[in-house]
């Protein structure tokens, strides 16, 4: 049986909202029952996050696509009442139009804030897969053949040969926070992270711009080492929140500097200038 699942590539989106484009396409003023009701102007059944990180002028941006995750211990299945939502044997959760009606609170049950209200119809209302399209064949809701980067990569579950099947057997693919007991369906590769980064300056020469300086982090566990690029600038990505890290930079002919950095924030070092040895 199949079990469909979407892995979305955090790092390949560019943030074109082609995808929820396609999806106003799909949904807006269709009524595609009894799996979809038509959607209202308003609605993002693909919210496309933009997640600002950083200080300037180190600054990043990622954009994080947010469906309906479809997951597999739904909040929202337990506070509809009357089976107002429901999962089919594939796994797509479903709202039942008619029987959702009136359910107000099915929109705040969502952790993710992927129910939307429609006002007009008294209804909560979310992404389906696309399942109405799925049913007649279709391989792909209209979101991920409009992606034109593949940020999003759908499939079988179950079907080891499956891209999205193999990406999740990479191990590498997390869930969304806040993070739930067992991983949805919708997985994320690539989502944002702390950073720290900063430019190396050497005071003998400062209107050089120093390449290849040797940085070093560290923390209780491993070591990672970066090299200045060719502005002199240097950063770490990837980095867990809340943890202490010490930072140590080593040139040949340079004396060597160590600072302890905090991921209370991404923190930008600033610049750091390292004396000629004795
Ligand atoms: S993402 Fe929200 S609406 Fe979708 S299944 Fe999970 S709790 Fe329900
Ligand atoms: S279409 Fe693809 S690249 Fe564009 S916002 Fe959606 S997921 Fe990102």
């Amino acid at each position: 049986m199949t079990r469909y699942g979407m892995v979305i590539d955090v790092e390949r989106c560019t943030g074109c909202f082609n995808c929820f484009l396609a999806c106003r396409d799909e949904h807006s003023g269709n009524d595609h029952r009894p799996v979809s009701a038509a959607q209202p102007d308003g609605h993002s059944w693909i919210k496309v996050r933009e997640v600002e990180r950083g200080s300037y002028p180190k600054v990043k941006v990622s954009y994080v696509p947010v469906p309906c995750l479809h997951c597999t211990d739904a909040p929202c299945m337990d506070a509809a009442i009357g089976g107002a939502i429901y999962r089919r044997a594939d796994g797509i959760v479903i709202i039942d139009p008619d029987k959702a009606a009136g359910q107000h609170g099915i929109v705040s049950a969502c952790p993710y804030g992927a129910v939307f209200w429609n006002a007009a119809e008294n209804l909560p209302q979310k992404c389906s897969f696309c399942a109405h399209l799925l049913d007649d064949g279709w391989k792909e809701p209209r979101c991920v053949e409009a992606c034109p980067v593949q940020a999003l990569v759908f499939g079988d579950l179950d079907d080891p040969r499956s891209d999205v099947a193999r990406l999740c057997a990479e191990k590498r693919v997390e869930a969304l926070a806040p993070k739930p007991a067992e991983l949805p369906p919708v997985g994320y590769l690539g989502l944002p992270k702390f950073f720290f980064a900063g430019e190396i300056v050497l005071g003998d020469k400062p209107d050089e711009c120093p390449e290849g300086v040797t940085v070093r982090l560290r923390d209780g566990k491993q070591t990672v080492t970066a090299f200045t690029d060719n502005y002199g600038d240097f950063e770490f990505n990837g980095l867990e929140a809340d943890a202490e890290y010490v930072l140590s930079i080593e040139q040949a002919g340079y004396k060597p500097r160590e600072l302890r950095v905090h991921t209370g924030a991404d923190p930008n070092v600033g610049t750091i200038v390292m004396e000629p040895a004795a």
